[in-house]
């Protein structure tokens, strides 16, 4: 069921020429939310007038000159190369045997259609060992 119908659009269509914002819209038709007015709006082509708490700010932020410190250009990124660490012997282990502190990695399927699990010891807290955790955690690149 939609909440629009002829009497509240023409309603709308006044408080909009009136020059209400959405927010003061939707209090005075009531049961219907600042968004809902604003897609109205658009779709019947009526242009709203700004809240005034938001050309306030707008206003306040164009006015405020930027500190030297935000015109400041950006560090270049720091980029973490990591040691390579070799792969863990394969333990291939099932679910059924993989312990809790053992890693996570999935391998190969089993001819019985079971799923094998690296089984090395975790690294630190990941449900991987430490080549497994490099491999599943790579630091941002820039
Ligand atoms: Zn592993």
């Amino acid at each position: 069921m939609t909440y629009w119908n002829p009497t509240n659009e023409t309603q709308l269509r006044a408080l909009v020429d009136a020059g209400n914002s959405a927010l003061e819209i939707a209090k005075a038709l009531g049961g219907i939310s600042r968004n809902a007015i604003i897609g109205k709006c658009t779709r019947m082509g009526l242009t709203l007038k700004r809240s005034t708490g938001a050309a306030q700010a707008t206003a306040a932020s164009a006015a405020r000159p930027r500190t030297p410190k935000q015109q400041a250009a950006k560090p270049p990124p720091r980029v973490v190369k990591l040691a390579p660490v070799p792969p863990p012997s394969p333990q291939r282990l099932t679910l059924e045997h993989l312990g809790r502190d053992q890693c996570k990695w999935p391998g190969a399927v089993q001819q019985d259609g079971q799923w094998t699990f690296c089984g090395a010891p975790q690294h630190d807290g990941y449900p991987y060992c430490t080549h497994h955790a490099r491999i599943a955690y790579r630091p941002k690149e820039y």
